[in-house]
């Protein structure tokens, strides 16, 4: 298995979704700086972390987060003790078992060869609920053009799914999501990411240009008329923005890639109507 044991303790910096670890541990188990690993403090308390800082440790042993990190796992004293685990996405579990078993899974739509148009969700299941209704659908509508899509869901019983499996989109690495892996490379020519926040409107940002920014943001007015949800183009110091290079919707489509974060009511009222309007605007394009 690919996990070790670890000495949990803290970190002056970094986000609540970081931690830093050994470089020469890491690679026993085939990790690396900036991927994604499982942390575990006991059977039930475990959470995904990504590798932003690889000091050498001494004993190599040591994992380090700032206290936001570790309260994520409830750890009260430190050291604590760990495992760390290079497999993020569960290998094998349907969606019904990943949500009754708390887990992750990653889902991928793609012939192998299509180049045109993908429809990414880094945060479904009741991370940031139906967005990976949204990013299947515009697939799904798409499907006689080969549209591919890619999503990630995620579930905790009784509990707070994002806080467990909340990866940010800057920082999602392809070596720890195998099917992620299998399309990083293809240069599409379009990518569009589905996203959830808590503000009460859709936010349309990523790498694109303002014009399809523009179109995205017609299409989607023009579908949810009467809803009351504005529909607005992220400005570039909106920590939405999501123009960030590394961004992952950005990655897969040589930065063109367009970000919609979305209110709860949107997604939850609305969802297929705007992943409809989504599909209608780059089925003219592909
Ligand atoms: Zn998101």
């Amino acid at each position: 298995m690919p996990i070790y044991t670890a000495s949990g303790q803290k970190r002056a910096s970094g986000t609540k979704e970081h931690c830093s670890a050994d470089p020469q541990k890491l690679a026993t188990i085939g990790c690396a700086l900036g991927h994604q690993v499982r942390v575990r403090l006991t059977a039930n308390e475990y959470a995904l972390y990504t590798v932003k800082q690889t000091p050498q440790e001494n004993p190599d042993n040591i994992v380090r987060m700032t206290d936001t990190g570790w309260s994520r796992l409830a750890a009260v004293s430190f050291p604590c003790n760990a495992t760390v685990d290079s497999q993020v996405v569960h290998p094998t579990y349907t969606d019904a078992y990943a949500e009754a078993n708390s887990e992750f899974v990653e889902r991928l739509t793609d012939n192998g060869t299509h180049v045109g148009l993908v429809a990414i969700a880094p945060h479904g299941g009741k991370i940031e609920e139906g967005t990976d209704l949204q990013a299947e659908r515009v697939a799904s509508v798409l499907a006689a053009k080969g549209v591919s899509s890619w999503c990630c869901k995620g579930w905790k019983q009784g509990g707070d799914a994002y806080d467990r499996w909340h990866i940010t989109s800057t920082d999602i690495h392809e070596a720890s999501f195998p099917l992620l892996s299998k399309i990083i490379n293809r240069e599409f020519s379009y990518a569009v990411a589905f996203h959830g926040f808590s503000q009460n409107k859709i936010l349309i940002g990523g790498g694109a240009n303002l014009a399809l920014k523009l179109e995205i943001q017609q299409a989607i007015q023009n579908a949810i008329v009467g809803s009351g949800i504005s529909v607005e183009i992220a400005t570039p110091k909106s920590p939405f923005d999501g123009d960030n290079p590394n961004n992952i919707v950005n990655r897969l489509a040589n930065g063109n890639g367009i970000q919609i974060e979305q209110s709860k009511k949107a997604r939850t009222n609305y969802w297929q109507q705007i992943a409809d309007a989504v599909a209608s605007v780059y089925n003219s394009k592909i």
